[in-house]
């Protein structure tokens, strides 16, 4: 039996030869045979969803081949390529990256809308997708109805409507409560068992390692040992498979648990960027009282804010929540002030995006009050034009700053330095949001 995905001396480096340079994948040498069930496990950093969008043909390898069903990506015509995106290989994220503005039916229908194919015809596969995984009544709805388990749903059944013959899927259940996780790796495991799709699943929870066939567990960019639950490869394969897991020397030690603390802090940092990720943690800490799980899981939570997959209010109502039930373990007064700081920039950014005629004044006001500015009325008018004019991308955010900070006998507004430049970032943020 030959292997459906060979990965042979692949390496992956970002921003190659610069001073960011990041080495996310070492040497990594990995068969994966038809219908296995395979998990990618190991802590957050090391590599994993590199690893996985190699395979997906979506990272270029920095050195080294990945060949899928014996032909390798580097020798695949553009056509070749794109009919395994197209039909070869589904692909499931954490974040589901739903259309808002499309019904569920028309999310999942999607990928055929590329293939020369009717649309009753499509529909009909569409449908039977959702009806499988229990979502069928849902199809006219639009993503925001959806529960978060019913939207993962979606996006499976989107990722499967083409029947790819390979499951790749990046912490598929990561934004999930407990009981929609389990039902969505369920369905993950019925695909290979019943189906005999061939999985490959990317988890830093170890409660999920009982799922797959093999899991291979990674850290720092390697894989470091292989563990195998039911064995599905043909007996020659196995002795090349065998990984020797990694003596573990007191810095390793040592470095594991700083980076189990700090889940940002990542192997190469500690070779060439250890000082700059130092003095931001530092800073970090003195200026927040946060800590950075903290951080992490309200950065998530804004995401869903931003892709809409959860409202605002509802923001709030996790960040308050407590950690051990899936919260963001802030506190009360804390979250609502965020919140509502958040909601007053959004709101902002929804209405410069509508361009109505009185938005650049409402941003203005915004601000006067945001900033508890007291302007006269020459001021509030040079402030409204410079407004425009960075709204209108005829200058950036330094020109904004020297002209929010200089007398207004210099054609500016006249504040001081520190107010001009907390309002450029402010103004930034929002031309930032507003872009799409
Ligand atoms: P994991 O999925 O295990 O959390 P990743 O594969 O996302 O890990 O990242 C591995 C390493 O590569 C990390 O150090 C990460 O910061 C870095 N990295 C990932 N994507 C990029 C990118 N697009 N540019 C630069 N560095 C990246
Ligand atoms: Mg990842």
């Amino acid at each position: 039996m030959e292997p459906l995905i060979s990965i042979d001396n692949l390496r992956v480096i970002y921003n190659q030869g610069k001073s960011n340079e990041s080495r996310a994948l070492e040497e990594t040498n990995l068969r994966i045979y038809p219908k296995e069930y395979v998990i990618i496990y190991g802590p957050s950093g090391c590599g994993k969803s590199t690893l996985l969008y190699s395979i997906a043909g979506l990272q270029k390898p920095t050195y080294g081949d990945i060949s899928i069903n014996g032909k390798a990506f580097s020798k695949m015509t553009r056509k070749e390529t794109l009919e395994l995106h197209q039909t070869g290989i589904g692909l499931i994220f954490q974040a589901f990256y739903l259309i808002p503005s499309l019904t569920i039916l028309d999310n999942v229908c999607l990928p055929r809308a590329f293939r020369s194919q009717s649309r009753s015809e499509r529909e009909k596969d569409g449908i039977q997708s959702l009806r499988r995984f229990g979502i069928v009544e849902q199809a006219d709805k639009y993503p925001s109805q959806l529960s978060g388990g019913q939207k993962q749903r979606v996006a499976i059944a989107r990722a499967l409507v083409n029947k790819p013959q390979i499951v790749l899927a990046d912490e598929p259940v990561g934004n999930l409560d407990s009981e929609s996780a389990r039902n969505v790796l369920q369905i993950l495991k019925e695909l290979n068992e019943v189906d005999e799709q061939t999985i490959i699943m990317v988890t830093h929870n170890p409660e999920h390692l009982a799922y797959a066939d093999r899991v291979i567990h990674m850290r720092d960019g390697r894989v470091i040992k292989e563990e195998v639950n039911k064995d599905k490869r043909p007996v020659e394969a196995k002795k090349e498979e065998e990984t020797r897991p990694v003596e573990e020397t007191p810095e390793m030690r040592e470095l594991s648990i700083l980076m189990s603390s700090f889940k940002s802090l990542l192997p190469q940092q500690v070779n060439m960027l250890l000082v700059p990720y130092k003095a931001k943690q530092l800073l970090n800490h003195l200026l927040s009282d946060l800590n950075e799980e903290q951080v992490s899981i309200a950065e998530t939570l804004v995401r869903e804010v931003l892709f809409r997959n959860i409202e605002s209010k509802t923001l709030c109502e996790r960040l308050d929540l407590d950690y051990d039930r899936g919260g963001g373990g802030w506190n009360k007064t804390r979250a609502e002030h965020f919140t509502e700081r958040m909601d007053r920039i959004l709101e902002q950014t929804e209405s410069l995006k509508a361009g109505s005629p009185e938005s650049v004044s409402g941003f203005a006001d915004y601000l006067v009050r945001a900033f508890h500015l007291r302007l006269d009325e020459k001021q509030s008018l040079r402030l409204r034009n410079i407004l425009s004019l960075r709204i209108e991308s005829k200058i950036g955010q330094a020109e904004l700053k020297k002209r929010l900070d200089a007398p207004v006998r210099q054609d500016g507004v006249g504040l001081h330095s520190q107010t001009a430049e907390k309002i450029a970032r402010d103004v930034e943020i929002v031309m930032l949001l507003k872009y799409s």
